[in-house]
């Protein structure tokens, strides 16, 4: 079916606004986009009018958990991250199937309605990988790797490797990510690394999260060591690496082309290594600002040093929502000095490009995942974006999206 869209303004990310724009959708795919004249209603089947409003990309949100949905709310702020960390494992250790289950669900619905139409989902359980690769949004589906003692470190290389190839059967995109420099060896995240390049799978970790997770890597000690002690791990096996998270994966040439996600503790030092890796930063200022963190990642600073930063809203153990627009406003909070368009590009086509993802930009040939808001936005402000509970209109794949089919 050939569809016609007509705005309004569409705001392609990658191009210039078009006043009175159109954009013309085959076989769910964007086949021109151009001013409504160029275009004749009756070569189309369907015609969708979206005056007064304007046309985006949908949102690509570049880290989720949805495995933690049913979390919403259970967990408080204001704990030690080592604190937190517990409440997670104790409340995935509580939590039924079903509950995990429904809550990746009615995520994936408030995700949709709140614009997103491509996710990058983290998960330990398969099961809610193919949840998500099943639904109505695009998806990359990381298959997450918790092991730190070296000794372990063939078994659970093993394991990821046939979760990958499970994945890839249920027509899952998948993704390896190994936690976090505080929970996987470094023996084992060398070889995820090697079946990430030889499997040309998108690689995501959290990084440089927290100042304990810094005292951790240089020192071996602190409230993580604790609580990995209390997890059977012999703290004798604890290195103090003397260098930062971001130094001691960098120097290994594991951030390679990665997904790097928080980066609170940087510093602007640390870029150089960050952009010698071709990583893509993913800002989460909804999680951030869920901990009440002081110091985040330095968006600013990175778009300055010309790298392609992304945005998330990791999951409902840390954050309340899972709308983008939620952590646009967030992001646009913590740093008023960045052009919205640049915000912009962070929530759609950067995300997109580092996953590998054939969206996040209105143009030929890219998958037609387009979104709208109430208002003409020609200028640089965005208000009628930035300013939205959520969009007027959803299109995933050329599909039009309403309240009942999410
Ligand atoms: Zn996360």
């Amino acid at each position: 079916m050939d569809t016609l869209l007509k705005g309004g303004v569409v705001y392609p990310v990658a191009a210039a606004p078009v006043r009175d724009g159109a954009i013309a959708v085959h076989k769910g795919l964007i086949e021109a986009v151009g001013h409504a004249s160029d275009f004749q209603e009756r070569d189309f089947d369907e015609v969708i009018s979206l005056s007064g409003q304007t046309l985006t990309p949908g949102f690509v949100n570049a880290h989720s958990h949805l495995q933690f949905s049913a979390a919403r709310g259970k967990i408080p702020r204001g704990l030690s991250f080592a604190d937190w960390i517990r409440r997670v494992i104790a409340f995935n250790a509580s939590a039924t199937a079903e509950e995990i289950f429904r809550g990746v669900e009615e995520g994936v619905a408030e995700m949709i309605a709140t614009g997103t139409t491509s996710v990058a989902d983290v998960a330990s359980d398969v099961r809610c990988s193919r949840l998500v690769a099943r639904s109505k949004l695009g998806s990359v589906c990381f298959a997450e790797v918790i092991e730190p003692r070296e000794e372990e470190a063939d078994g659970a290389f093993k394991g990821a490797a046939a979760r990958i190839s499970e994945m890839r059967k249920t027509g899952a995109k998948p993704g390896l990510s190994p936690h976090a420099p505080y929970t996987v060896s470094l023996r084992l995240f060398a070889s995820l690394k090697s079946l990430a390049r030889e499997e040309s799978l998108p690689l995501m970790l959290h990084l440089a999260e927290t100042a304990e997770e810094d005292e951790f890597i240089r020192r071996g000690t602190g409230d993580l060591a604790g609580l990995l002690a209390e997890r059977g791990n012999k703290p004798g096996s604890f290195k103090a690496h003397q260098k930062s998270p971001v130094r001691l994966l960098g120097d290994a040439g594991l951030l390679d082309d990665a997904l790097a996600v928080h980066l609170n503790t940087v510093d602007e030092s640390e870029l150089d290594v960050l952009a010698a890796s071709r990583a893509t930063p993913v800002f989460c200022p909804g999680s951030s600002w869920w901990f009440g963190r002081h110091k985040v990642m330095p968006l600013d600073a990175m778009f300055e040093a010309g790298m392609r930063p992304a945005i998330g809203t990791d999951s409902l153990a840390s954050n309340h929502s899972l709308s983008m627009l939620e952590e646009l406003r967030r992001a646009a909070e913590y740093f008023p000095s960045i052009k919205r368009g640049r915000l912009m590009e962070a929530a759609t086509l950067n995300g997109a490009r580092a996953l590998g993802l054939n969206c996040g930009s209105i143009e030929k040939g890219r998958r037609a995942d387009i979104i709208s808001f109430k208002g003409e936005d020609f200028g640089g402000r965005l208000d009628s974006v930035f300013g939205a509970k959520r969009p007027e209109f959803v299109m995933i794949n050329g599909v039009r999206m309403n309240a009942e089919n999410p």
